[in-house]
């Protein structure tokens, strides 16, 4: 099993960055991967912190270029500061496990367990899902920025919460029927995670700083699920398939959190478990629950539900067992209101 060894969260924590990274034992040179807007709106606070001895490298993909361009930078330094949304925290992730340096993910959004979990989203490697990498040594996440951030953002996040539970009887289900080994801990707290929007939606759906602060903890904690089963099973199951098949249908259409928490509507009904009370906790929290709120045509879903589970054939879910074909996934699709 692999942790995070350090998590820090609060309002205004970002300005005690310096001290946070020094904590953990480097001194050097930090190389930061950022995006740029991110950068534009904290570097002076990062750099102050971080007493100058920075150097920025501006991602602008979480693909494989950007991850030698970080690669390179940090030739010299002692380590990796991931921060941003996904982009950045899956670049500098992959960037530090590559060069074997300590790795701080300094999430500025909450919209998906990456910020927390050893395995990071890259394009142009051979396959459209996440690799294993290396789980953060610190998190510092900072409530303030966070929940400055658009809303939209935090929504997803909830989305890819509450697929954590499809996840997980995708996971069981492999156990039964495949012998796969299953980890009842790392469940439990992929479960909770998925708990805090699933029962507390309404509360949630306000926003309010205690809000933001509980989905960034239930992200953290879904990530560190993943760490102790060593897998992303915990965390990802045929919602996330589906979700991944819409990447390479529609690119950038959606944001991963939506798409994954869509795709957890129509698992949970395979599954044959409270697929409206998933619907209704994604409507309190503003997180889209139909295809055209995403911006995806029907033609897209019912592809993405036929075809989801080739591109991961060895990974047994409900997809697995109930095998789609096209008539059936529209009419899932169609029952649940996606379509
Ligand atoms: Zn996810």
């Amino acid at each position: 099993m692999e942790f995070p060894t350090r998590i820090l969260i609060g309002r205004g924590v970002l300005a005690r960055l310096g001290d946070f990274v020094e904590e953990g034992g480097t001194k050097k040179k930090a190389v930061v991967a950022a995006g740029t807007r991110v950068h534009e709106k904290v570097s002076e606070v990062v750099s102050s912190s971080l007493n100058g001895s920075v150097e920025w490298v501006k991602v602008t993909a979480a693909d494989i270029q950007n991850v030698e361009r970080v690669m390179t930078a940090a030739r010299s330094a002692s380590c990796i500061i991931g921060l941003g949304g996904g982009k950045s925290v899956d670049v500098g992730k992959l960037a530090a496990f590559k060069r074997d340096l300590p790795f701080f993910s300094v999430p500025t959004s909450a919209s998906h367990d990456g910020i927390s979990s050893p395995f990071a989203s890259i394009k142009g490697l051979d396959r459209p899902y996440s690799v294993k990498a290396k789980p953060p040594v610190g998190i510092l996440a900072d409530v303030r920025v966070i929940s400055s951030a658009p809303r939209r953002l935090l929504s997803s996040g909830c989305g890819d919460l509450v697929s954590k539970m499809t996840a997980v009887k995708d996971w069981q289900l492999a156990h039964e029927v495949q012998g796969e080994y299953y980890g009842s801990y790392a469940a439990s707290l992929a479960l909770m995670s998925a708990a805090v929007v699933l029962e507390g939606s309404k509360k949630i759906g306000e926003f309010g700083m205690d809000s933001v602060r509980d989905i960034v903890e239930a992200l953290i904690s879904a990530g560190v699920a993943a760490g102790i089963a060593g897998s992303s099973r915990p965390c990802s199951g045929a919602e996330h398939l589906f979700s991944h098949y819409l990447d390479l249908l529609a690119p950038g259409v959606g944001l991963h959190g939506e798409k994954c928490g869509v795709g957890t509507i129509m698992m949970s009904k395979l599954h044959g478990l409270d697929w409206e009370g998933v619907r209704s906790a994604l409507e309190h929290v503003k997180a889209p629950t139909t295809a055209s709120a995403m911006d995806l045509k029907e033609e897209q879903v019912v592809e993405a539900l036929v075809k989801a589970s080739s591109i991961r054939p060895e990974r047994y879910t409900i997809l697995s067992r109930n095998k789609l074909s096209r008539e059936k996934a529209l009419r899932l699709a169609k029952s649940t209101g996606v379509i």
